[in-house]
């Protein structure tokens, strides 16, 4: 007996019903230092790498006109990083979490 399959054979079972691709839930890794499920990330606040000399700083009044209020009154340079791979995990942190925010501020 033939096993030999064809792939044009309308019949064939393979070209009938595709199984469904299994939804199984996966953990995200990326939220796991190195992959591993069981350490997460040691998240800190570091600067961006192109803003390490830089201080977050207030908005200018005109800065703060181009943006139409979009941005706050803070600029920060900010990010989230693990300190334990050196992941990123955040490039962006929100202004009023900036740990120089000064405290007039603070919403
Ligand atoms: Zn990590
Ligand atoms: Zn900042």
């Amino acid at each position: 007996m033939s096993t030999e399959r064809r792939r044009d054979d309308p019949d064939a079972k393979w070209n009938q019903e595709r199984p469904a691709k299994s939804r199984a839930k996966k953990p995200l890794l990326k939220l796991y230092c190195r992959g591993n499920v069981n350490t997460p990330h040691q998240y800190e606040l570091t600067k961006q790498q192109w803003a390490t000399n830089r201080p977050c700083r207030r908005a200018t009044e005109q800065e703060q006109q181009w943006w139409r209020g979009k941005r706050g009154p803070w600029l920060c340079w900010h990010q989230e990083q693990c300190s334990s791979c050196g992941k990123i995990t955040r490039h962006f942190i929100g202004w009023a979490e900036c740990p120089d925010l000064p405290e007039e501020l603070k919403p």
